[in-house]
Parts: structure tokens; sequence; C-alpha cells
């Protein structure tokens, strides 16, 4: 069976048009031919081939992207057993460490060092640094965590972990419907609304790359701090993530004020991203039938765009129709910030390359929690006697929840009011300010009318800047506007400090 599948295999991969991987030209053939013969024994390896028919019968996948994804995770796999021969005998290695030691490209060994973690091979092990600081003439000490990495004994009958299917997330309470696993499923076996998960067992073929994709399986913190920390052009904060530079800004469209929520820079970047060409369509969310209820929606039209705008309380599953998008080369995503861990964490894992490439932007809104739709009924009856007909606007500001109603009235209750509405999941949420995306979006930190933006990747500060060179966006530093970048600061910090921790062992 073994020589038969590894035959197939690279016979299947040669229609991807395999230039050669040049990765790995500085390792000796035999090295490499071992790791390459150890790689395809990986379980989503051989459960992904062995269900090719199926899975090119159901049509997510044709026959090219099925061989460019089993080439992707061939290479991951070869790459990680590259890394687990590299380890062997050695004590543990910090992440530095284990770059120095490695003919490898720096992050494919960060992210793949914390993929092994998952899949058993190694251990972490965290050890506390105590350092002495003077602030003010006070001794203060700080404790810094350090991470180090030592492969595990395989002496006793070791065996690498097998990803569950993501129904293991689910059923814990941790899910938090981005549906971002419906999209990726091979055989479209997962069905994900704003409130429930189903798999359907009979199509599921175990190939666990839904877990593998999940912004709630494994975490990714250590991944997203080593890939940054050296980059020179970015700031870090560790309440808001690493970051380029940091606005305050305003659409100057009429269109667009008429709708938006903040300041419409959500909507401007939008309509200069499909005006200039830069994409071919958007995934967004607009009002479903039912009123204030969010429905996920492609959109390649600007007249579309402004139907977008506003937001939406209630959750949406958006990654959902991320599948739907392939007719589109360039697509923007915007979403809440589980939806652009979920899009990072895809792009990375398993197979470091991303499932759908036509990706090319990601907007991300800042987000304290969002509610069930059964619970913004709710909310809307209990605290101000209204149901949702009566409302035009909801918004959270200054520690207060409020709607504006079709009478012209603004109702406000303390936001601590409302907590008890929100999802139980986004307890678990630890990011304010989406530090996974692009260009992140929010109101905390601006004056009323204006947005707080934060530019992360070099493509979305390139977007963020020509737009207010076009004239669409008025923009101001967020370090000269008050509250400004503090109150972001703040805010991202409470919200880390709130988090509770995912506890696996608690299922
Ligand atoms: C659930 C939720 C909670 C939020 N909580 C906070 C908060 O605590 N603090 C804060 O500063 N900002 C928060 N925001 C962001 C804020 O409400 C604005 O979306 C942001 O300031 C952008 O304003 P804008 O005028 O530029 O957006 P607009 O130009 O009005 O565009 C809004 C965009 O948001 C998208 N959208 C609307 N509802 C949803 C939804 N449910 N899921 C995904 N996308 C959606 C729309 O598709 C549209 O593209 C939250 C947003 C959401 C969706
Ligand atoms: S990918 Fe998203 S929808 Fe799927 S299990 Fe994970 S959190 Fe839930
Ligand atoms: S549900 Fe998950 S494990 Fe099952 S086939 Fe789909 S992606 Fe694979
Ligand atoms: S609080 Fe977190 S989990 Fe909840 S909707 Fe916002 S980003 Fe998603």
């Amino acid at each position: 069976m073994g020589r038969d599948f590894y035959k197939k295999i690279f016979q299947g991969i040669i229609m991807v048009e395999k230039t050669g991987n040049k990765i790995f030209n500085k390792f000796n053939s035999a090295s490499l031919m071992q790791a390459t013969y150890l790689a395809s024994e990986n379980f989503q390896l051989r459960a992904l081939f062995e269900a090719k028919d199926d899975i090119l019968n159901n049509g997510k996948y044709n026959e090219i992207n099925f061989y460019r994804i089993l080439d992707g995770l061939l290479d991951a796999e070869t790459e990680r057993k590259l890394i687990i021969d590299a380890l062997k005998n050695k004590d543990p290695l910090l992440m530095e460490e284990i770059i120095e030691l490695i003919d490898l490209p720096y992050e494919n060994v960060i992210y793949n060092i914390i993929y092994i973690k998952e899949q058993g091979f190694i251990k972490e092990i965290v050890e506390e640094e105590k350092t002495k600081k003077e602030v003010n003439g006070e001794t203060k000490v700080e404790t810094t965590l350090i991470y180090k990495y030592i492969l595990n004994n395989f002496s006793n009958g070791f065996k690498e972990n097998f990803f569950e299917p993501v129904s293991i997330v689910f059923d814990s309470g941790y899910c938090c419907n981005c549906g971002w696993c419906s999209s990726v499923c091979p055989l479209d076996a997962i069905k994900v609304s704003s409130d429930n998960l189903e798999i359907d067992q009979d199509l599921c073929i175990k190939c666990g790359l839904c877990y593998s994709v999940c912004p709630r399986s494994f975490s990714i913190d250590q991944v997203y701090n080593n890939l940054y920390q050296t980059n020179k052009s970015l700031q870090f904060s560790n309440k808001i993530g690493f970051y380029r530079s940091s606005y305050s800004g305003h659409t100057t469209n009429e269109n667009i004020e008429e709708v938006k929520q903040d300041g419409g820079v959500v909507t401007a970047l939008l309509e200069y991203l499909l005006a200039n060409n830069l994409v071919d369509a958007i995934v967004a969310v607009q009002h479903s039938e039912d009123l204030w209820k969010p429905e996920p929606v492609i959109v390649d039209e600007i007249s579309d765009l402004y139907k977008t705008a506003g937001t939406k309380y209630a959750n949406s599953p958006s990654l959902n129709i991320i599948d739907q998008t392939k007719i589109y080369d360039r697509i923007a995503v915007v979403g809440v910030p589980c939806m652009m861990k979920a899009l990072f964490k895809g792009a990375l894992f398993p197979a470091s390359i991303p499932f759908f490439t036509n990706i090319k932007i990601k907007i991300g809104l800042f987000c304290m929690e969002s509610f069930s739709y059964d619970n913004i009924i709710n909310l809307v009856k209990d605290k101000f006697e209204k149901e949702l007909s009566d409302i035009v606007k909801m918004n959270i500001d200054k520690g207060k929840f409020i709607v504006n109603l079709t009478s012209g009235e603004e109702l406000k209750v303390p936001l601590k009011e409302v907590q008890s509405y929100a999802r139980d999941t986004c307890h678990y949420c630890d990011d304010l300010t989406s530090d996974f995306a692009d260009i992140s979006v929010g109101s905390i930190g601006s004056q009323a009318g204006w947005s707080s933006v934060i530019l992360r990747s070099e493509e979305g500060e390139k977007i963020y800047m020509d737009a207010v060179k076009s004239g669409l966006i008025k923009s101001k530093k967020l370090t000269e506007v008050k509250p400004g970048k503090f109150l972001v600061e703040k805010i991202g910090g409470i919200k880390r400090k709130k988090c509770k921790p995912i506890r696996w062992k608690e299922i």
C-alpha cells in the first residue's frame, strides 16, 4: 500500500505544474526522500487521497485544486519530518535556536513547530523569567514567559494525534459559528448556522481539515508572535497586536454617510476596492428578511454595497459563503476578529497554502461581543420595551448600548446591563481589534461619526492611504485625536484580561 500510494500522489502532483520546491534544495536527497516517505503516512493526506473520487464528485475542489492541496500538505509534512529529525537528541530549544538549526525559511519553521506540537511530536515547555525594573523610583518585577520545544519520547508506542472533526469544538461550547470549517470541508459535510453546527457523519472522511483551520481548535498565539516580532516595520502592543500605523477616519461619500455605522470607513474602503478594480467581489453582511438578522452576502456592484453598511450586533456565520466566491479571482472579506483569525489560520494549516487563494484583503471590525438573534430581540424588549421594527440603529459607545428609534428618540442602557445577553462563546475571545486582519476598523478611540483604523499589512496600509489620497476618506493620526489609541489599547487590554481560557480537559 505504502509505495503505491506514494507513487500515485506524485503522479497527481505533476498535474499542478510542480516546478520543484526550492525550499528543499539544501537537503541531501536521502534525508529528503526519507522525510517525504514518512510524510506520506500522514492521516490527512491518506484520508483525502482515499476519498479523491467522492471529493471530486462533490465539486467543491476540482482535480487541480485537489492536488494543489495534497501537494501543499505533502510539502508541509515533509518539512515537519525534517524538523523532527533535526530535533532528535536535542535539549529544549527556543524557537530562534530551532530556526538556526534547520535550513528552512524561518516562517515555515515557526508554524510547523506549533503544528508538530499539536500532532503530539513535540512538547512545549513554558518557563518564567523575572526581571527587576525601576519605575518612578519603585522596583517592579516583570515576568516574561519563555517558550522552549523538545521532542516527545517515541519509545513507548508513540502515535500521531488524529484531528477530530470540529464537532468536538461545537460540543464543548467553544465554536464561534464563523462558518469557516463549512467552506473548507471537501465533502460539504458541515452545516453552520448562527447558533448551530452539524456534521453529516455519513459524508465525513475524518480528514481533520476542519479542525486544522478552526480558530477555536488549537492556539496560534505563538505562531503570530514569533512570525511578526522581528519585523522592524511593525509596532507591537500586547493589547492590540502588531500594526504599521493607526488613524481616525471618516468617509466623504454622501451615500455612505446615510447608512454607515461610525465613520463609514469600511464601506468607503470596499467602494474604493471595487471602483478601482482591486477586487472583483466582497463578502459582507446585510439585513436578512428578518430585520436586524445578519445575512452573509457576496457583493460585486457598488450600489449593492450600501445595503451592507451599518452594524448588526447578532452574529453572522459569514465564512460559510467563502466557497461560493470561487468564480471571482480576487475578493475582500469583512468580518469580526474570530473570522480574521480563522482566515489567517486556514492560510497556514494544514498545508501552508490558503484553501481559497482569491482572498486578497481582510477587513476586520473591532468586537467586544456579539449576540444571538433571539437575544437581540429579548434585549430590545427587556431593556427598552421596544420591537426590532422600532429600531433604526443600534450602537455601543462610551460604555452604553444605544438604540435610535424610528420616532427619532435615542435610548441607552449601561453596557454591563446587556452583557448577560452576549453569546457565551464570546467570553473565550481575547481579540478586540481583529489582530489578524489587514485593516482593522472600530469606533473606540475616535469621535462620534469617525472610525478608528489600524493598518497591519503593507497591502492594507497602501489601500487605506490611497483611498485617503483619492479623497474618499478624511484621515487624522489616531495618536492626535481624543481619546485616541490610548483608549483602544485600554479596552483591548480589558478584553484580553476578561477572556476565559479554553480548557479541553473539561470536555
Ligand atoms: C458584532 C459586532 C460587535 C462590535 N463591537 C464593537 C465594539 O465593541 N467596539 C467598537 O469600537 N466597534 C465594534 N464593532 C465595530 C463597529 O460597530 C463598526 O462596524 C466599525 O466601527 C466600522 O464602522 P464603519 O462606519 O466604518 O462601518 P460601515 O461602513 O457601516 O460598514 C460596516 C461593515 O460591517 C459589516 N457587518 C455588519 N454587521 C456585521 C456582523 N454581524 N458580522 C460581520 N460583519 C458585519 C458590514 O457588512 C459592513 O461591511 C462591532 C461590530 C460588530 C459586527
Ligand atoms: S471553524 Fe468556526 S464554525 Fe467551524 S467549528 Fe470552528 S469556530 Fe465553529
Ligand atoms: S467534517 Fe471535517 S473531518 Fe469530516 S470530511 Fe469535513 S473537513 Fe474532513
Ligand atoms: S467577541 Fe470574539 S468570538 Fe464573539 S463575535 Fe466577536 S470576535 Fe467573534
